[in-house]
């Protein structure tokens, strides 16, 4: 094949007066001149002018929205309004006809639910072209980041045994035929009898086995997919998600929270540093969506004021406890505004709860530690009771503007007889993860780590508002399309 060039170098030279070839998808074609040509380099196109005096009919029928052309000829300075530089073509090839009657996406607006329903052919659009781009450079942006510092990046099981982690519902994996189930004489199922000779499932979190690599690397981090079937139908959740969860050893709550937040913060001035054109776009993207909303329901801050606010603020830490007093005296609560009113310590806080926290109370990131034990999983390291008498685990959960929980980590109990403790508190089977309790047996040492959930970043950073618009392919309840 010719060489091409892509159109983010051609967008950016300042050597004209040279052959080019260009090969992308027609955006647009007017006036059988001007075609706007993408390739996906750049959110922004190429302008290729058509010799249509001297070129086949049959051929200018052919430049419709979609199909996939090579152009070759002079780059040369545009005098037209809208772009600095355009091609001036002597050769033109369709490499793909599109019917432009049948092509779902024309040269106009489309709605996000629209685009939902052709996802194979979304990435063709310039919003979706800004989203993946940023989430590219947000991934990239960890692996720098944690590289930098010396972390190991381990690979942990996507398919595993333990289901005591309890952060969600799992998927079954199994290979039985489902019409011919194994049973054992008591009509149990025989998981014996199954791929693995156990029951098993598809991994709801990487940190079991993330603590494992960090009582011997030190700090190590996983990066990969994680599944939970959790039935609830909302613009934040996923059944398949990608999740950030480092584990590093002799570190307490607050080393574990000062290096969320510095991750936080690195991620972010990385996509504010290398996506410039993608965030400016979104921003304005998201000014446009907000016109159609009620002024109070619209954003203080544009994206890029938001993120830079999130670079320049301390997030605001506090405990549950010193939280609840808040929401207890809270307009909302006082006026029953809330679903779930907040009058006992204990309760667990839902997303409004959240929510008003950040975005109404502090008006900042926020980060909650010290939770109540009985809400919260049961590795976590359990604090002295108070003077109350009531238990906390050193948990922390950071809550984000228009996100709600963000981040969610803990320090871990190392205390082998305190953990054991908590497992058979909580009916979690002592034998089954005995592999799991070696680790406080031998050499155990104060440890700690957080789940950064992917896609709930990528929201935030790219503006965009449902969840299933900053991840390719959403697997949610009733939808496994593509
Ligand atoms: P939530 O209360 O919002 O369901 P969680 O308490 O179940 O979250 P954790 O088990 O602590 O979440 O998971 C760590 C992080 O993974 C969360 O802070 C969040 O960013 C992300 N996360 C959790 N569940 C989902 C999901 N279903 N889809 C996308 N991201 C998720
Ligand atoms: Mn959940």
């Amino acid at each position: 094949m010719v060489k091409r060039t892509r159109v983010k170098d051609l967008l950016a030279t300042t050597e004209f007066n040279r052959e080019v070839t260009v090969m992308g998808w027609v955006r647009t074609f007017r006036n059988s001149q001007f075609i706007a040509i993408n390739d996906g380099s750049s959110i922004n196109n190429i302008q290729a002018v058509v010799d249509f005096n001297n070129t086949d009919e049959a051929l200018l029928k052919r430049i419709t929205t979609g199909a996939s052309v090579s152009v070759t000829g002079n780059l040369v300075e545009s005098v037209g309004k809208g772009q600095r530089v355009e091609i001036k073509v002597t050769r033109l090839e369709i490499l793909g006809d599109s019917d432009a009657e049948k092509f779902p996406l024309q040269p106009k607006k489309h709605s996000l639910e629209f685009l939902r329903e052709i996802a194979h052919l979304r990435f063709r659009t310039n919003t979706f072209n800004a989203v993946f781009k940023v989430r590219h450079a947000l991934a990239f942006a960890v692996h720098q980041f944690f590289n930098d510092k010396g972390f190991v990046y381990m690979h942990t099981p996507i398919i595993t045994a333990s289901d005591a982690e309890g952060a969600g519902e799992m998927f079954r994996v199994s290979t039985f035929d489902p019409d011919n189930i194994p049973r054992n004489e008591d009509g149990t199922i025989n998981y014996k009898e199954d791929f693995f000779g156990k029951a098993t499932n598809l991994t709801v979190s990487g940190q079991l086995e993330g603590e494992l690599a960090a009582m011997a690397f030190g700090d190590v981090y996983t990066f990969g997919p994680t599944f939970r079937a959790e039935n609830s139908n909302t613009t934040r959740h996923l059944a398949e998600f990608w999740m950030i969860e480092p584990e590093m050893a002799f570190y307490d709550l607050d080393g574990n929270m000062d290096l969320a937040e510095e991750l936080l913060k690195y991620v972010i001035s990385y996509a504010l540093e290398h996506c410039a054109d993608e965030l400016e776009f979104l921003k304005n993207r998201l000014l446009e969506e907000e016109k159609s909303k009620p002024q109070t329901d619209r954003s203080d801050l544009d994206l890029l004021a938001k993120l830079n606010f999130c670079l320049e603020n301390n997030f605001e830490r506090l405990t549950y406890t010193e939280a609840i007093q808040i929401l207890k005296n809270s307009k909302p609560n006082q006026k029953k505004q809330f679903k779930y009113l907040i009058d006992n310590w204990g309760a667990d806080l839902q997303s409004e709860h959240e929510r008003y926290l950040v975005e109404k109370h502090f008006k900042k990131p926020v980060i909650l530690t010290n939770y109540p034990a009985d809400i919260k999983a049961f590795y976590m390291r359990q604090n002295d009771p108070d003077e109350n008498g009531r238990r906390t685990v050193r948990a922390m959960d950071i809550l984000f503007p228009g996100i709600g929980e963000i981040v969610g980590g803990s320090q871990r109990e190392e205390r082998l007889e305190k953990l054991e403790q908590r497992m058979n508190e909580m009916d979690i089977p002592t034998h089954e993860m005995s592999w799991y309790l070696d680790t406080r047996r031998f050499g155990s040492a104060p440890h700690a780590g957080f789940g950064l959930g992917f896609e709930r970043l990528v929201l935030f950073v790219t503006g965009m508002t449902n969840i299933r618009d900053v991840i390719p392919f959403p697997r949610t309840p009733k939808n496994a399309e593509f």
